[in-house]
């Protein structure tokens, strides 16, 4: 199956959906943001590896910033930070460029490396999209931690390649229905960049009216100290 361009969704939003798929919802179907130091950080580290678009080689490496991918398989268009070209007998002929090169996928992020998958989920949807638009076969990539400044190799295995697959057909049944789900409280919702709009707190209460109670005294209290 192939997806029209006006359906694809954003790559990025992988990240999203696996950390929240409220919040997912809440980004990209109902367009609700909320900046916070954590995504400040994250966009400003981006800007600064996309630096627009640019390609330049060292050695025998050509390196391309901020390069846009899609796939119609998978139904998503997005960026890739860095790709890196490797001069090998089962890559792609490019233009002006002679020889062979195997794209390899570099994703830049601020923290430190996590324990889920969804770093090395979005990198997996980045060469699959290179896969698909280039008609190779790429094996590994790499994330890069600016927390740890280290680069981590991610195998592009099968099992990745399916998990994005179901992930992003998950997404476009979302999508297609406009489905936001409800609230479901966990320990990351202390994290998310949209607890303020989503308010997990009320449904941890159970009962709004307490929940605005508790509110008012609480303002009630700060204007009296
Ligand atoms: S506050 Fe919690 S439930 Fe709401 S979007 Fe964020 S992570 Fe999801």
């Amino acid at each position: 199956m192939e997806y029209k361009e006006e359906d694809y969704l954003s790559l990025s939003g992988i990240q999203h959906f696996m950390f929240c798929r409220r919040q997912w919802a809440l980004i990209h179907i109902e367009q609700q943001w909320e900046e916070n130091l954590r995504t400040v950080e994250g966009r400003l580290m981006h800007i600064s590896a996309h630096d627009s678009i640019k390609t330049e080689t060292r050695g025998d490496i050509i390196i391309t910033r901020g390069l846009p991918v899609f796939s119609k398989e998978l139904g998503v268009y997005g960026v890739c930070d860095v790709v890196e070209f490797y001069q090998s007998d089962e890559g792609v002929n490019l233009f002006g460029r002679p020889g062979r090169y195997l794209p390899c996928p570099v994703e830049y992020k601020k923290g430190r490396p996590k324990e889920n998958d969804m770093d090395r989920l979005q990198l997996a949807a980045q060469a699959y999209c290179l896969e698909e638009m280039l008609c190779c076969t790429i094996k590994t990539a790499y994330l890069y931690y600016g927390e740890t400044r280290h680069r981590a190799e991610v195998p592009i295995t099968t099992e990745m390649r399916d998990k994005v697959k179901n992930v992003f057909a998950e997404m476009h049944h979302y999508y297609n229905r406009r489905y936001t789900p409800k609230v479901r409280p966990t320990k990351q919702c202390k994290a998310c960049s949209l607890k303020n709009i989503c308010l997990p707190v009320l449904c941890k209460n159970k009962n709004a009216d307490a929940y605005i109670n508790h509110m008012l005294k609480e303002e009630s209290s700060e204007k009296i100290t």
